[in-house]
Parts: C-alpha cells; structure tokens; sequence
C-alpha cells in the first residue's frame, strides 16, 4: 500500500485551485526559499515544533527524553537538538500540546477519507484536492496514487509544484491532474539561486514541457518586498510567460508574515523578519507588468481597483488585459 509523509491536510482551501478544496502537504522541498510561509514543509524527515505560547514550563518533556535531557537545563527542551532520534517521547510527555511531532506516514485510502469527507462541498463549489507541499515531486510514487485514487473517485484534481523533479515524473503527476499549479520566482538563473539556493534552469524547461502536454496551467509568482518585488523581475518571468500556450491564469501573491512565527517554533533563522506585505501600488505594478503581455493575471482588492482606474478608455484601447476584458 502506498504511504507518504504529510505535514498538513488543509480543509475549506480557496487559494489552491478553483472552488472549495481539500490541501494536502507533502513534506520535503529541495528548495529553501527566503520568504517560505510553511517552513515545516522543507525538511523531508520529521521534525519538532515547539509554540511557546501554550508552553508551562514544566520541563516534562526533559524527563521524557531517553538522551537524559533533564540533566541539560530547566524548562522546555529547545527543538533541533543534537542526537535527538525523534523517538517522540518528549511530545507524549508534554501535557499543553505545546510540542508537537510535523509530518506523519499516511496511506493513500487514509488521505483519501479525508478528502472524501468533504465531497458535498466540491461537488457545489466546482472545487477538489489539491497536492501541494513542500514539494509534492519529491514524493512521484504517492503523489501519482493520491491522483489516481482522486480520478478514480470523481473529484477535481490539482498539484501546486514549483517544479523541482524529473521531468518524466512531473508529467506522469500532470497527466493525472486536471490543473497544475506552477510556481516561478525569478527567470535569471543567478537571481534565482540567490533567492532559493538552487538554479532554475531545469523549472524552466519543465514548465515548458509541461506546455506541450497539458492545457491547465496556472503560474503563481510570489511577490516579497525586499527579495522579488522588482519590474525587470517581474518583465522577465512575464516575458516567458508569454511564450506559453497553456496558461490559463497568472496569480501574484503577496508575502505575507503569517508563517514567520514558525521559524523560531522550528529552530530555523528567519530571514524575512520585519518584512511587510506588498502595498497595493506594488501590486498593481506587478500586475500591469503581465497584462501587458496579454496574460490573464488575477488580482483583488486595491491593488484591482488601482489596475481599473488606469484602464484605457473605450476609445484608448481594449483593456488592461485581466481576465474581466477578456
Ligand atoms: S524526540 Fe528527541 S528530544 Fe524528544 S524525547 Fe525523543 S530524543 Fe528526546
Ligand atoms: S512538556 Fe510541553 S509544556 Fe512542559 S516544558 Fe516541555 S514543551 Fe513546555
């Protein structure tokens, strides 16, 4: 029976794809991108997360811990601990739930409950699952099972990848999901490495083999004041963009600083630390950007009505090219 590793099984998702969804995490991402909202995603083993806010101080979770961990200190055991062997022992202990265990072994039938639960709701909303991560391709085999159960059971397929895996595997996935999620951050190569630490050279040419074969296409561009939010950034992925048949939306998404607390929880460095969102001027900078090269970029809000009051008029032209002019 296949099995993965999930970190999250999100319920009622409206940004994963069309209509109401269920969002299931594949842990492991073999990118490690600044802004990363889900840093629980990244590693591809287990983990433990520590919230501090539920945490009393009773240093039960020392007593637990096998490696003799009460001799080292008084109050909660800090996470990312040398020779920690995950054994759990100290998440058992901890009577707030402030330590937890991320990521958990699920069988595909036990994922599929899940996603079944909620059938009513897609079926009314035109909405479905959708397989994101961390990095869904790191995972083909369960990833391909989830799809094929969810095809098997009628429900709207999605799979929200920035890419990163065998080309081969990536299409297999592709040809068993109705709509595919693309994530790109930046065209140059050096740029890229900067801003995720690797290169982008074959995300590019997989979402160009993924052209050819698949005609549902969405690409994300996440938008981060201070790492990505620049025009000639922005020109550059527009322009390849443009150069692809089957996109049939363009989401720029704005950073956010909800996921930032989890970095200390984690024991990771938080690099975007004191980052605002993007106001909505930048936004609408963005989005003019890809509607100029005609591609049917989605935004909302100010950002929207800022893009609205510089349309053309009737007279000027046929519109600012969002999906309303089209
Ligand atoms: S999971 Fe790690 S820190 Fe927790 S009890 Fe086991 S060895 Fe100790
Ligand atoms: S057992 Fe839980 S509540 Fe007690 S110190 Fe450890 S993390 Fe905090």
């Amino acid at each position: 029976m296949r099995s993965g590793r999930v970190f999250n099984i999100q319920k009622y998702s409206i940004h994963d794809g069309p209509g109401i969804r269920t969002t299931v995490f594949l842990k492991g991402c073999p990118l490690s991108c600044a802004w990363c909202h889900n840093p629980e995603g990244i590693a591809p083993e287990r983990e433990i997360i520590v919230a501090d806010h539920r945490c009393a101080g009773c240093g039960e979770c020392r007593t637990a811990c096998p490696l003799g961990g009460s001799q080292a200190g008084e109050g909660p055991l800090p996470v990312r601990r040398d020779g920690c062997t995950l054994c759990g022992a100290c998440v058992n202990a901890c009577p707030s739930g402030a330590r937890q265990m991320i990521g958990r072994v699920m069988t595909v039938p036990e994922v599929m409950e899940e996603i079944l639960e909620d059938r009513i709701f897609y079926e009314e909303s035109g909405g479905g699952a959708t397989i994101s991560g961390g990095e869904p391709l790191m995972q083909p085999d369960f990833l391909e099972a989830l799809l094929a159960a969810c095809r098997a059971e009628g429900i709207h397929t999605a799979i929200d990848t920035a890419g990163c895996g065998s080309p081969e595997r990536l299409r297999a996935a592709a040809e068993l999901a109705d709509l595919v999620l693309y994530d790109l951050k930046a065209l140059d190569e050096e740029r890229h490495r900067q801003l995720t630490g690797a290169s982008n050279r074959s995300i590019l040419e997989n979402l160009q083999m993924l052209d050819r074969v698949h005609g549902n296409i969405w690409i994300r561009v996440p938008v981060v004041p201070g790492f990505n939010a620049d025009l000639d950034l922005w020109r550059g992925l527009a322009a390849f963009a443009a150069t692809l048949r089957h996109v049939t939306r363009v989401d720029l998404l704005p950073f956010h600083p909800a996921g930032a607390h989890k970095y200390a929880r984690l024991g990771r460095a938080n690099l975007v630390g004191g980052i605002e969102p993007p106001t909505a001027e930048t936004m609408a900078a963005a989005v003019r950007i890809f509607a100029e090269r005609g591609l049917p970029v989605k935004t909302s809000g100010k950002a929207r009505e800022l893009v609205e009051s510089r349309k053309p008029s009737a007279q000027e032209g046929a519109g600012c090219g969002c999906p309303e002019d089209r």
